[in-house]
């Protein structure tokens, strides 16, 4: 792993590593799905153990691929498992303190007193690992620092990656070198700073360019938990970071290889892509979120949420019951619309005016030309491309959007849009390296002190959904993420669409994609958040299935974040981020959280989906869902 080696995948089993037939079954699932190392939890002494006879049978079958102990709290297990498996995985929040929840004041001294302590407790599983050759992850959790980290640093990108480098410094002082490290959270935005900002501690510190292992915690399952993934995995592999990587879903282990698969892949290919000029400075804090600061138009960019726009411009022949695609539905019966939390803030029909009033406040855009000649100019837009925009043509008063890619950024125009306060850019790119040179684009006009909203428009050729989610989720959350963008615009200009009802479907697919690409970056909440761990050895009840009984009574609660998490050893601290937890503490028993705070703590599992929406009702949260008539 690491230097010209290729992106490593990997992935983690979720039974119990005592059941060895079972763990031996499912590593090799994974295995032929793609993984190339398989991590099992190894909670206590007789499960490190119980690795031998996992890895005995794995190679009597044929299967080498190395196997890592994931380790919590348990120096003992780990001093086992690093003599019997290839790699060892520790958490440098927990594997020489336990967490109680503390702020302790710590003068430098006993600070100090605290790593010596720390250096103690490490030192002999080092020395088992350079003897053995065993290689090391020291991977940090935002959602599991210790009271010192967090007493001293606080729940910041700073705290996760000095929580690393307090263990790494331990062993480059040994000499011992075989390391990949990870700064792993569910908050994307926090996740991508903390890995830029350990490579430039790295840097700072002389300490050697280590493998980096990519991951973000609790993605969640399906569409949510591989667009989530990708927007933090992607914006790292974007910039050439990242030597392995593991995506964590709430389904079984072997689905997760694929996706980590797709995500690799794509650098394949990228070298020799058309060039995009250097920069001397960057014009944007890397390591914490600001907002690009715009101008509003309309209801685009200063303070709005970021906005969805549909590509219906290939659509022709335009019904009402069409826009249910873009999540507006027309009720016959009421003679009215309504839509739901996925409903599309503009639609782009290019040369086709749709022939009906649009719903909800939804507005139209429409290219010049068709603009020019439409009867009602004032509440329809027009798109330039820039040889229009240049031209002297009439303008709308309000707002008018202008289609370009960063070659077209000239100083004439630059002065020009300066003088513009009501046009929003449509940023393209037909780089093969898209998202660096859309972002060259946004740090001209930062650097132009231009305020003009940014649309990010993407488009991509024909391709399977789940490659499609993975992509646009890389390409416009990497720059979300940087808070670069005011809205999405999924065009179909590349897709071969044959027939209507194909058509509809993809613009359904790409308005879910543009929402859930928003919600990931954490720029638009506009579902339910479910911060659910993976599952693993540990975990207490079907992770899979409750994950799906809650969401099927609360995915109508937007902005909600829930967690869901298998055990209450690393669960609490995993869901750092979510207003309510569901941790398993027993068999068949969950423990209900309101933030970091445990409200019942041993609710029999038939009644906690009950209690726990109970406890969201207490809080004024709860919403009854809406019969969808229309659905
Ligand atoms: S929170 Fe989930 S994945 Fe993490 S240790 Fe517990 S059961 Fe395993």
């Amino acid at each position: 792993m690491g230097g010209n080696y290729p992106i490593r995948i990997q992935s983690m089993t979720t039974v119990d590593t005592m059941d060895t037939k079972g763990s031996v079954e499912q590593s090799i699932r994974m295995i032929e799905s793609g993984s190339e190392y398989i991590r099992i939890t190894a909670p206590s002494m007789k499960e490190a153990q119980n690795l031998q006879t996992i890895k005995n049978e794995l190679r009597r079958k044929g299967y080498n691929a190395p196997l890592i102990a994931d380790i919590h709290f348990t120096p003992n297990a780990a001093e086992l498992a690093a003599r019997i498996v290839e790699k060892v995985r520790i958490n440098p929040g927990n594997y020489a303190d336990k967490k109680k929840f503390e702020t302790i004041d710590y003068t430098d001294a006993t600070y100090e007193a605290e790593l010596q302590r720390i250096r103690e407790r490490f030192t002999p599983l080092v020395k088992i690992c350079k003897e053995y050759g065993t290689a090391m992850r020291i991977g940090t959790n935002h959602g599991s620092l210790s009271d010192r980290i967090l007493s001293r640093y606080g729940d910041t990108p700073l705290g996760m990656v000095e929580s690393a480098l307090e263990f790494l410094r331990i062993c480059e002082d040994m000499n011992y070198y075989d390391i990949v490290i990870s700064m792993k959270a569910s908050n994307t935005q926090v996740m991508v700073q903390a890995y830029r900002l350990l490579v430039q501690k790295l840097l700072e510190e002389n300490l050697k360019p280590y493998p980096l292992h990519l991951g973000v915690t609790e993605a969640g399952e399906g569409e949510d938990g591989r667009i989530k993934s990708a927007v933090g995995i992607g914006a790292l592999l974007e910039d050439g970071l990242g030597d392995t990587i593991r995506v964590s879903l709430t389904e079984d282990p072997e689905f997760e290889a694929p996706v980590a698969k797709l995500l690799a892949d794509r650098y394949l290919k990228r070298a020799g892509h058309k060039e995009i000029k250097p920069i001397t400075t960057i014009p944007i804090n890397p390591y914490q979120y600001f907002r690009r600061k715009t101008q509003e138009v309309n209801n685009i960019g200063g303070s709005n949420v970021p906005r969805v726009i549909s590509d219906l411009s290939r659509l022709n022949d335009i019904q009402l019951t069409d826009l249910k695609a873009i999540g507006h539905f027309y009720l016959p019966l009421l003679d009215k619309w309504s839509m739901n939390d996925l409903g599309s803030d503009y639609i782009y029909t290019g040369n086709n005016k749709v022939p009906f009033m649009l719903p909800n406040g939804v507005k139209e855009i429409l290219n010049h030309a068709a603009w020019l000649k439409a009867e009602d100019k004032q509440n329809t837009y027009p798109l330039y491309m820039v040889s229009e925009f240049t031209a002297d043509a009439e303008r709308h008063k309000a707002l008018n959007f202008l289609r370009l890619e960063l070659k077209e950024l000239t100083t004439s125009l630059i002065a020009e849009l300066k003088q513009s306060a009501t046009t929003v850019l449509v940023i393209d790119t037909n780089n093969l390296h898209a998202m660096p040179e859309q972002r060259r684009l946004f740090f001209e006009l930062l650097k132009n002190e231009l305020t003009n909203p940014v649309i990010i428009l993407r488009k991509y050729p024909e391709m399977e959904e789940e490659k499609l989610q993975l992509y646009s989720a890389t390409d416009c959350g990497a720059l979300l993420i940087d808070g670069l963008g005011d809205g999405i615009l999924l065009s179909a200009e590349l897709v071969n669409v044959r027939d209507k009802e194909e058509h509809l479907k993809l613009i359904k697919n790409f308005n879910n994609i543009s929402f859930g690409i928003l919600q990931a970056a954490r720029t638009r909440m506009s579902k339910t958040e479910y911060i659910s761990c993976p599952s693993c050895g540990r975990t207490l009840f079907d992770l899979q299935e409750t994950t799906a009984m809650i969401r099927k009574r609360t995915d109508h609660l937007k902005g909600i974040k829930i967690g869901i998490m298998g055990c209450i050893v690393n669960g609490p601290g995993e869901m750092a981020d979510a207003d309510y937890g569901y941790v398993g503490v027993g068999k068949g028993k969950i423990a209900l959280y309101r933030g970091q705070n445990v409200i019942k703590k041993a609710v029999p599992s038939e009644h906690a989906v009950d209690e726990l929406i109970e406890l969201i009702r207490e809080d004024g949260n709860w919403l009854e869902p809406s019969v969808q008539e229309y659905n």
